[in-house]
């Protein structure tokens, strides 16, 4: 508050005080005095493996000026969408990988921070969310909200906790990836409905607030836009603003048959050709199995769309919509052929570019926004978003964006490159239990360029990938840095106080000083 409109509060205060009621009122009502404004509501849904190419909308006016060459997908609940909300062309996954990114997006801290560096499995104890770490749900349930999670989590170390088998795992796959959760690591949601990982789209399960298992018979992303919807509906507290996050794990693989989308969707692709699917010329040749998944891939995110359509739908037939900050997001991308076989975990736009749309009406003016939002931004920038801004906890390493939402932002402060992380199991124990990781993949995606160092297990330096997007939008000539030093030199350069602010341990350790100037 500046000193003036303190001045004026205290003005206010004093009338008060004096019982003058008659003129508060005639101030209240000329606008004069801030009302106290109601909370809004928050609804974050973020589908697993969400490319952000695959949204139709970008081949469409005025998204089409962007100049992102997307997937002939349908997606037409999602274009509407984008159109009534700050659509962003540039969000970046940092660490592109499920539970690394759950982590960052939870907490708002890089690995070390969140606790989660790997994706999380029975022989990775090093890998689970912090119970000591303040996560967006631990603010906002402090702040009075209602706190929901539907879907996939991925955050937690499995171990033999089932709740209705105890002494042992909740699956008998070895190593154990799948998780339940118990009420001590909620972390402030009070409603569940949710599971660690399982990929078979057309069986999941879920277990509830009461750790009760749920065998469910139906495509995942429907099941749970009719959970979202029967919360909203009936489930949640009456009294409170809500927090509801619901985590699709479509489209994520498997993609290749019709026991992992719905047919009506897939009916829409599979006549096509592949080469009509898969437009992108960074696809690889040789990645033929891959490339077969594409009807089955842009289905899956069909069927999404369809399922977020629907909660939305039900959120403006209560009349929550104009009241309710909407974000449609994901954990990371989807190569689809392009490149490389593994879909995340690469520095490649497909793996990191994601999807990030945010409706706010009356709040937040809808356009198209360039700026380079990553993981750790997303807590504090919701929070502000939601009137929190001060109670944003001092652990988070991320920025708040809000004003750049909002398009008050001075132009100077955003940010102008985002880290990359790729990390691997370090040592092992006797028992083959992962005792710390190594951070393998440093990098920096900036506007125009995209830099990524890998070392071998010695810590030399392995190899390099450099991109010039401006001259090489599908990232088809890795440069070699002697071609351009300086471009090199400064974007090491920027990576070296990203690694600082970070305080990972390539900062730690002064990994590679030789060529990034660490202070
Ligand atoms: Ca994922």
């Amino acid at each position: 508050m500046t000193n003036k409109s303190n001045a004026f509060a205290n003005k206010i205060q004093h009338i008060q005080l004096a019982g003058m009621t008659g003129l508060i009122s005639a101030l209240a009502l000329s606008g004069c005095t801030r009302q106290q404004e109601t909370p809004p509501n928050i609804l974050y849904v973020f589908p697993d493996q969400f490319r952000n190419h695959a949204l139709e909308f970008w081949g469409d006016a005025p998204f089409d000026t962007v100049g992102i060459l997307n997937d002939p997908v349908h997606t037409p609940n999602l274009n509407r969408f984008a159109t009534e909300a700050v659509t962003l062309t540039s969000a970046q996954s940092n660490c592109p990988l499920s539970s690394p990114h759950r982590g960052i997006m939870l907490t708002g801290m890089y690995p070390d921070g969140s606790g989660v560096p790997l994706n999380c499995n029975a022989t990775r104890p090093i890998s689970s969310l912090r119970t000591d770490v303040t996560t967006i749900s631990d603010v906002l349930s402090r702040n009075g909200y209602d706190c929901a999670y539907i879907g996939k989590l991925h955050v937690d170390f499995p171990t033999p906790n089932d709740p209705e088998n105890p002494g042992h795992y909740v699956e008998s796959q070895v190593p154990a990836w799948d998780a339940y959760t118990p009420p001590e690591r909620r972390h402030g949601f009070n409603y569940w409905y949710s599971y660690g990982t399982f990929d078979v789209h057309k069986s999941p399960h879920y277990w509830d607030t009461e750790g009760k298992r749920h065998e469910i018979r139906q495509w995942s992303p429907e099941h749970e836009a009719d959970k979202a919807i029967d919360y909203l509906k009936n489930r949640r507290d009456l009294g409170k603003p809500f927090f509801l996050m619901v985590a699709m794990n479509p489209p994520h693989s498997p993609y290749r048959t019709l026991d992992d989308v719905m047919e009506q969707d897939y009916n829409l692709y599979k006549d096509k050709p592949l080469d009509s699917l898969l437009v992108r010329p960074n696809v690889n040749p040789e990645l033929t199995d891959k490339q077969a998944c594409a009807p089955y891939y842009f289905a899956s995110v069909t069927g999404v769309d369809r399922a977020f359509g629907r909660i939305l739908q039900a959120l403006k037939e209560l009349g929550l919509d104009k009241n309710t900050i909407v974000v449609f997001t994901s954990d990371h991308g989807e190569t689809m052929a392009s490149h490389v076989t593994d879909p995340k975990n690469s520095p490649y736009t497909e793996s990191m570019n994601v999807p990030f749309m945010i409706r706010y009406p009356d709040k937040l003016k809808p356009h198209i926004n360039d700026v380079l939002l990553s993981s750790p931004d997303i807590m504090p920038t919701i929070l502000s978003l939601a009137g929190l801004k001060g109670h944003i906890p001092a652990s988070v390493q991320g920025q708040d964006l809000a004003d750049c939402l909002r398009g008050t932002a001075d132009p100077a402060t955003l940010p102008t490159g985002v880290l990359y992380l790729r990390n691997l199991d370090g040592n092992k124990d006797e028992q083959g239990l992962v005792t710390d990781y190594f951070a393998e993949t440093r990098g920096i995606k900036t506007e125009r360029y995209t830099l990524a160092l890998t070392l071998d297990r010695k810590g030399k330096l392995k190899s390099t990938l450099f991109f010039d997007e401006q001259n090489d939008p599908f990232q088809m000539n890795n440069i070699n840095p002697e071609e351009q030093p300086e471009v090199f030199a400064d974007l090491c350069r920027q990576m070296a106080g990203l690694l600082k602010k970070a305080n990972d341990p390539w900062y730690r350790n002064r990994t590679l000083n030789d060529i990034i100037p660490y202070e």
